[in-house]
């Protein structure tokens, strides 16, 4: 069609222009989709192929094809909390895909713990990128997903480093969607936000993030497109379902080890996450 140009002629009211030729399009999809390093367990992922079982999930789906219309121009970001298996992952990798084919959106994926480890790793002098190396294309993407925020091993370097990153985008007004196992619980629970990802960070994803709970029964579980049936047996016999979940409740241990860790923080006071260069330790 293009002779490999890349442009072809279309005629418009009679004249004859040239525009971007749909080899064009596909080759440009193609790199910023390789760009954007979605694993390849969640490359099947779209929003036409998301099952929707409940209303939270119908809800999110909607929330997430809003933002890829919107996109770039998109007042917030999302952040989808809930249990696993509800499709969290699968929601955030579709709408990326979505806003890669329709706006060409310079699009990232993360999982949190592999880019701290990834970060971390430049500390190691046999590494010759530097932490900034493996950093500004994440501060600086049109579209970054960071997948299951808050299952990373909590430390004061966590936290600034995280804190760098969500103050930066928020502050350069890039479009951030994460995922999270979290809940948005009083900040003694250990699964609650508040403690996990500490009080400045919720408040900062609380401005630039609209807050999206999926629920729904565990398709890891249960297996990809279940049956009405087989949600009801689930929900029933799992220890997983909303309704077994809470018998014999959560370990209390967790809970007071938990405190006890908060308490040195509070304390701190310090005004501002502040990034602490290179090799601040583990
Ligand atoms: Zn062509």
């Amino acid at each position: 069609m293009c002779d490999d140009t890349g442009w072809k002629s279309i005629e418009v009211d009679g004249v004859s222009r040239v525009t971007r030729c749909d080899c064009w399009h596909q080759r440009s999809f193609e790199s910023l989709l390789k760009g954007a390093r979605i694993p390849r367990r969640y490359m099947h992922c779209e929003l036409s192929n998301f099952d929707d079982h409940t209303d939270s999930q119908r809800r999110a789906l909607k929330l997430a094809a809003r933002l890829v219309d919107q996109f770039p121009v998109v007042d917030k970001g999302l952040l989808f909390y809930g249990e696993n298996g509800v499709g969290k992952t699968h929601l955030a990798v579709a709408l990326m895909k979505e806003a890669i084919r329709r706006k060409g959106a310079r699009a990232m994926f993360f999982e949190t713990r592999e880019l701290l480890k990834t970060v971390r790793d430049t500390y190691n002098n046999q590494v010759d990128e530097t932490e900034l190396d493996v950093l500004r294309p994440v501060l600086e993407a049109d579209l970054l997903v960071l997948d299951d925020i808050g299952a990373e091993k909590k430390s004061e370097w966590v936290e600034e480093t995280l804190g760098l990153i969500v103050n930066t985008r928020y502050s350069e007004r890039r479009v951030t969607v994460f995922t999270t196992n979290l809940r948005d619980s009083d900040n003694t629970e250990p699964n609650s936000v508040a403690l996990q990802l500490g009080l400045r960070i919720r408040s900062r994803l609380k401005e630039m993030c609209e807050w999206v709970e999926i629920a729904g029964p565990d398709t890891r579980e249960l297996g990809p497109h279940p049956t009405s049936e087989d949600i009801a047996r689930w929900e029933a016999t799992s220890p997983a379902s909303s309704k077994n979940r809470g018998r014999g409740g959560l370990p209390q241990k967790s809970a007071g080890q938990a405190r006890a860790q908060l308490k040195p923080r509070e304390r701190d006071g310090r005004a501002d996450l502040k990034w602490p260069g290179g090799r601040a330790g583990s």
